[in-house]
């Protein structure tokens, strides 16, 4: 029986556009249905705005630092309203592009809530669909914690939208988005603490980052406290809120996010209507070519749980198009060597292994490491210092990992992810010229070993 389309995808985020659009170009039928906002998490509530007010909590400090270059800046103030405004109309063109991306690659955009009803059939507002594959690519949703008061707690979705700036400010979680919006809003003027439940933040980054960027967001006035978790949170008849900590201590603030993980989206998606199994976290399991226990119904992106960024959706999201409808181009993702920045600021870039990854897996290593003033800050009475580490196996030379806290790591790592993937030896980068004056020369003139460590040692 011919059915009405070749693919359905579910969810117009980084993965499912990307699967959809090559599927299209391939020649196939294929519907795609978005309940929210073209463009997923990532451009809506997610790496996007992030990084716009990134870029707008940084000029309190361009601001300081210009008086260093002769500058006599002004009245300065920030508005938050209008960043919020700001922010929110050029999500709105990159919306209208997405529709413009799918309408123009042939692809049917359903605008709603889609529900699977059985392994070939998908409701969307009432509307059925019979498809011969189904792509799953739901993306994630913010996970706070089931703790009294949960309620008076913001996650990252309600953060791109304040009405006001809080004047203090709480952020609870170690991963990235804790650690990216504690330096927003600590550029941007609030009294920012984070707290982490754990010894130290960023668990699974190096050990020598981990340390490093601690050191520098406490320079910048952000009161990190490790070992530290909210029991209850309760709201003031002022409106602001107390958290009370496990250790009884209380702190105050107007607003407390939660940045402490996410979860796949399944919610009323229907899945209890095919073979699809889930893994014990609840992230859809599939085989390596994103193939659910359901023949028919395939998962990609956050909802797998795998490697949550959108350069990854981005790569499954082809990867699949390719297998279903053109075989001979289909190529596996890789997932060893994958780049990735924190957006802190100082920001984090890293690629390949961390010291304590590369020692568990047996190397025998030579540690690099550097750290210095960035010349743009000689001229300032800023403190902030820059790290670059490479992780080095002894015996082969090879590099096994790049890893930098400072200005540009994410710009400057996505290169270096090249070279990794080439299995560079650090040979090779001392034979490479560098770019002069700039901190990415740093990682080929790195000529003294700081460390050798040996696994047993480890
Ligand atoms: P999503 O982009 O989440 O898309 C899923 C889509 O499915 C959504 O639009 C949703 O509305 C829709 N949907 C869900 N259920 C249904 C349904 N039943 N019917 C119809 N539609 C449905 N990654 C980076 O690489 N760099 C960054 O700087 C970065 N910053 C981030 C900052 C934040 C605050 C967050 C939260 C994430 C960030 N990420 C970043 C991660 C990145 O956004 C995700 O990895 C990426 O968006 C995942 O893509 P996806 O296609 O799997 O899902
Ligand atoms: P992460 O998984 O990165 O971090 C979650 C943090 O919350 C961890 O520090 C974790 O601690 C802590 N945590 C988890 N549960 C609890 C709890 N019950 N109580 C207290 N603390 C808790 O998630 P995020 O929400 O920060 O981000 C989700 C994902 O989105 C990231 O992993 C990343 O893949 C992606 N992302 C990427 C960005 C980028 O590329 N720049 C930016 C933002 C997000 P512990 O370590 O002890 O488990």
């Amino acid at each position: 029986m011919a059915h009405d389309f070749d693919l359905f995808v579910i969810g117009a985020g980084s993965g499912g556009v990307r699967a959809a659009r090559f599927a299209a170009g391939f020649g196939a039928k294929v519907a795609v249905a978005e309940s929210r906002y073209l463009g997923g998490t990532c451009v809506n509530v997610g790496c996007v705005p992030k990084k716009l007010l990134v870029y707008g909590s940084h000029f309190s400090e361009d601001f300081e630092q210009a008086a260093g270059f002769g500058w006599t800046v002004g009245e300065h103030q920030f508005d938050w309203p209008t960043l919020i405004a700001n922010k929110n109309r050029e999500i709105e063109r990159l919306n209208g592009i997405y529709r413009h991306l799918l309408e123009s690659s042939g692809v049917k955009l359903l605008e709603g809530h889609a529900r699977i009803l059985g392994p070939h059939e998908v409701e969307v507002d009432g509307q059925r669909f019979s498809t011969e594959k189904i792509l799953v690519a739901t993306g994630g949703w913010p996970v706070i914690p089931d703790i009294p008061g949960r309620e008076h707690a913001i996650g990252s979705n309600e953060a791109f939208f304040l009405e006001q700036l809080p004047e203090r400010i709480l952020i609870v979680g170690g991963g990235y988005i804790a650690v990216e919006f504690a330096g927003i809003f600590n550029g941007l003027g609030s009294a920012t603490t984070q707290l982490y439940r754990g010894e130290l933040f960023l668990r699974g980054f190096d050990d020598t980052v981990r340390e490093h960027l601690a050191e520098e967001l406490r320079k910048k006035g952000i009161d990190l406290q490790f070992n530290a978790d909210i029991a209850r949170i309760d709201k003031q008849s002022d409106g602001s809120l107390t958290a009370t900590l496990k250790d009884g201590r209380q702190l105050h603030a107007d607003c407390i996010f939660y940045a402490t993980g996410r979860r796949p989206m399944l919610d009323n998606l229907g899945l209890e209507n095919t073979a699809v199994k889930l893994r014990e976290d609840g992230f859809i399991e599939v085989d390596e070519q994103y193939q659910t226990a359901e023949p028919s119904v395939l998962a990609l992106g956050d909802v797998i749980g795998r490697v949550q960024l959108t350069p990854v959706a981005l790569a499954e999201g082809m990867a699949v198009a390719r297998r279903l409808f053109k075989p001979e181009q289909y190529r596996p993702v890789d997932y060893q060597h994958i780049p990735t920045a924190v957006f802190s600021q100082p920001a984090i870039g890293t690629v390949g292994l961390t010291e304590q990854q590369a020692l568990e897996a047996g190397h025998e290593l030579k540690i690099f490491e550097s750290r210095f003033k960035p010349m743009k800050l000689t001229l300032t009475a800023a403190d902030e210092k820059t790290l670059m580490k490479l992780v080095v196996d002894a015996s082969t030379d090879k590099v096994l990992g790049c890893h930098m806290v400072g200005p540009d790591a994410g710009e400057i790592v996505q290169g270096l992810a090249i070279a990794l993937k080439a299995g560079a030896t650090k040979q090779l980068f001392d034979e490479t010229i560098g770019v002069h004056p700039t901190s990415a020369e740093e990682f080929v003139t790195l000529r003294s070993v700081t460390r050798t460590v040996t696994p047993e040692k480890a």
